[in-house]
């Protein structure tokens, strides 16, 4: 099978070809990603029409491309099986200009058009790269989303846990607006912290002692910004406290994520179940180092996806979308033309939580 994948959520528009083989080997033929960060940085956050505009811009040149790279490996549009694209959830603008394009695309092509839901993408990314089984436990930590999530199969998610205010990478971000670290803040946060010492400064744990995974991280932000304007003079101070937030976040994460691993033993009974840590904030190191130690403790394997597959990225649409596909196509009652015709109704969604049974958005008319 053989999808085109489409992402368009945020700041970065994507296209990738993905290609499974019947014994299941997964091949990224190509993943194109242009990221819009330039572009946002002047305002320190995206600025949801200027990123709608971009996708426009660069969305045709994106797709020729991906197209091309795969044709070099011998894959053609011809080839081609279904189209993915993000669906939502998202800066609705974007999302359109990503889900419109892929309509238009597979209508000239006659291709099925599955509409993924973002977080989906993310939370299957990691089966780009490893063979991870069914059910497994997954932290998603990103941008937008700070969630636990029991991953029992394609299209079927129990959320355990999610953030009560800030994501865990919105949290980097903010804190490193307030300290002046421009913006993406989450790496620039990660490498000040190098230099610092995490042990300088105190700060609040949220939700300690509380039964549930949820996360919160604004009383963080709050103490965080006290703290650089009360006693931060010199780059060291700076650096302490980069050091001392990037602890405390990774401190939450793996609180809740033993939480969550005790009631995930509890309900499945799996010998060595994967603990798969996705998003972008899985790209912090000293966070990585955590979870994987506590990962070790629970008896749980740690996989994260490598760290192109773990920001936005078409390929985990792609692949997303061809996982779904494969499911419907082995269906008994799976009607090609019907479902071609169906899938061009799919709506943008600016919020669709993950754990909603219906896995692909709903068609206009009903
Ligand atoms: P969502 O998927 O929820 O819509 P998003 O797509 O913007 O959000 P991602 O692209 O998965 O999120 O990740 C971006 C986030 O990851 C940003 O908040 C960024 O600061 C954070 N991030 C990236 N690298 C690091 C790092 N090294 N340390 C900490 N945070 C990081
Ligand atoms: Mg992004
Ligand atoms: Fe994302």
């Amino acid at each position: 099978l053989c999808v085109l994948g489409i992402e368009s959520s945020c700041d970065e528009t994507a296209v990738s070809v993905v290609r499974r083989a019947d014994d299941g080997t997964v091949e990224v033929l190509s993943s194109v990603i242009h990221s819009q960060v330039v572009q946002h940085a002047a305002y320190g956050g995206v600025v949801p029409e200027i990123a709608a505009r971009s996708h426009v811009e660069t969305i045709d040149d994106l797709a020729r491309l991906a197209l091309q790279q795969a044709a070099d490996k011998g894959v053609t549009a011809d080839d081609l099986d279904a189209v993915a694209a993000t669906a939502g959830p998202g800066l609705i603008g974007g999302v359109m200009v990503g889900l419109s394009f892929a309509k238009g695309f597979a209508l000239s092509r006659s291709l099925p058009l599955i509409g993924v839901n973002h977080l989906e993408g993310h939370a299957l990314s990691v089966r780009l790269t490893h063979d991870v089984k069914f059910p497994f436990l997954l932290l998603l930590v990103s941008g937008g989303h700070c969630q636990l999530l029991s991953v029992k199969g394609v299209g079927d998610y129990e959320r355990l846990g999610t953030t009560i205010d800030d994501a865990a990478g919105e949290a980097f971000d903010k804190i490193a607006k307030t300290l002046g670290l421009g913006y993406p803040g989450g790496p620039a946060l990660e490498r000040e912290a190098k230099t610092g010492d995490a042990t300088r400064f105190a700060l609040p744990r949220a939700l300690l002692g509380r039964k549930d995974c949820d996360f919160s991280f604004s009383g963080l932000k709050t103490a965080a910004a006290k703290i650089a304007m009360e006693q931060v003079k010199t780059p060291q101070d700076r650096a302490d406290l980069c050091a001392s937030v990037q602890a405390a976040i990774a401190r939450q994460l793996v609180e809740r994520s033993a939480r969550a691993m005790v009631d995930f033993k509890e309900a499945n009974t799996v010998e060595k179940p994967a603990f798969v840590v996705a998003g972008g904030v899985a790209a912090n190191q000293t966070v990585r180092r955590e979870l994987t130690a506590l990962a070790d403790k629970h008896g749980f394997e740690f996989v994260a996806p490598p760290l192109a597959y773990c920001t936005d990225n078409a390929a985990m649409i792609a692949l997303a979308g061809l996982e779904h596909f494969a499911e419907k196509r082995a269906a008994p009652d799976f009607d090609g033309d019907e479902f071609r015709r169906e899938s061009l109704t799919t709506v943008a969604r600016p919020r669709w939580p993950l754990d909603e049974r219906r896995a692909i958005s709903a068609p206009i008319h009903k």
